[in-house]
């Protein structure tokens, strides 16, 4: 049988666990520190943990999710993992830097079901969810990476896969990176990336940890988010919004709405007009990505001046607006694009997805 994880644990867990096997319980939290807190690879290197107590936590455990398949690191300081899981199944995950802020985005699926017309992860379809633990783990191996000067300051769960499909073993995820004896990250500095899944919204804000939520968006109208997200037909705008709405109430985080510019496709200032209609009494902050190019599809980001000019009308409407940087690109960091050349092998259609760095 495989081993348990020890990111799979929860707090809880660990502690009973401790307890069971004749340890003193306040082993677990030191468990935990040394997990989530020193950047330590193995149950061995945690030096004030009786030998014994180590033996027995790695003959019970494994320390790690994955093994590290590929690492690349970008001009601009952002590095990409893609980790192998223990079935063989592929993730990725990326570290941006910035000034004083270094940021982890992780999946939260091997894959995705959503089907977005734009995204790599949705070309193959979801595989599986990933556990609690390969949540975490994801965040483990990134802080890895860091300099002794540098510290995780921001988790965004942007990664493959759609979050809210996987609530259950995210829920926990997101506990022990907001929890002292965790990483002790503060909710704000959390962000939970979402197709927009009204019940799941409300299942989130139920737990009351004013986490970050980003919606996507990528439409102003019902029509057009059809085409662009196919799971909208089952869904609806209005919806969505409704739940948003309740998040930040109970809340009170200003709502991120995401919006992929995908050129003559959703980029119309018809559409920005629509846009800033439908959010201008609502507090909420619109981030622009322009679409990241993904081989094999045609569609592509819009000029400079038409994005700015999208921009420029949100802005009448009284619509914050910004647009995202690009980080990784020559090492294709958008999410997905990593994993599908890595499982395309023969197939000449995928083949064009070459990493240059
Ligand atoms: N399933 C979640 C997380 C997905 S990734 C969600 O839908 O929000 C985070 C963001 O990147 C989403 O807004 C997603 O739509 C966007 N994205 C995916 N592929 C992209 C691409 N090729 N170019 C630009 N943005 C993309």
């Amino acid at each position: 049988m495989t081993q348990r994880l020890i990111t799979d644990l929860s707090r809880d867990e660990l502690l009973a666990w401790v307890e069971a096997t004749g340890n003193a319980s306040y082993r677990a939290d030191q468990i935990r520190r040394w997990t989530y807190g020193k950047r330590v690879s193995s149950f061995d290197e945690m030096h004030d943990i009786p030998a014994t107590l180590r033996a027995s936590l790695a003959e019970d455990f494994t320390f790690f999710a994955s093994k590290i398949v590929r690492h690349q690191v970008s001009q601009d300081g952002t590095e990409k993992l893609l980790l192998e899981m223990r079935d063989g199944e592929n993730v990725e995950c990326v570290l941006m830097r910035e000034e004083k802020r270094q940021t982890v985005c992780v999946s939260t699926q091997v894959g995705c079901a959503m089907g977005c017309v734009f995204c790599a992860s949705g070309l193959m379809g979801l595989k599986r969810d990933l556990t609690t633990g390969e949540i975490l783990d994801q965040i483990l191996r990134l802080d890895r990476l860091l300099s002794l000067e540098e510290r995780i300051t921001n988790v965004v769960i942007m990664g493959m896969g759609e979050p809210l499909a996987n609530l259950k073993n995210l829920i926990p995820a997101l506990l022990t990176l907001n929890e002292k004896g965790g990483m002790g990250l503060g909710a704000r500095r959390i962000t939970v990336s979402t197709v927009g899944l009204p019940e799941k919204i409300h299942e989130l804000s139920e737990i009351n940890i004013p986490f970050n939520l980003a919606v996507s968006l990528h439409a102003p109208n019902n029509d057009l988010r059809n085409e662009i997200v196919p799971v909208n037909k089952n869904i609806r705008l209005e919806r969505i919004l409704q739940a948003a709405d309740h998040y930040f109430e109970k809340t009170g985080r200003r709502i991120t709405y995401e919006y992929v510019l995908l050129s003559g496709v959703n980029d119309a200032d018809e559409h920005a007009r629509e846009l800033g209609e439908l959010l201008t009494h609502r507090n909420a902050h619109v981030n622009l990505i322009p679409m990241n190019d993904v081989a094999p599809l045609s569609l592509t980001a819009p000029s400079a001046p038409r994005t700015n000019q999208f921009v420029e009308t949100l802005k009448s409407w009284n619509v914050n607006a910004t647009v995202r940087k690009r980080k990784g690109a020559d090492i294709d960091a958008a999410c997905g694009q990593l994993r599908l050349e890595q499982e395309s092998g023969g197939d000449p259609n995928l083949h064009a997805l070459e990493i240059n760095s």
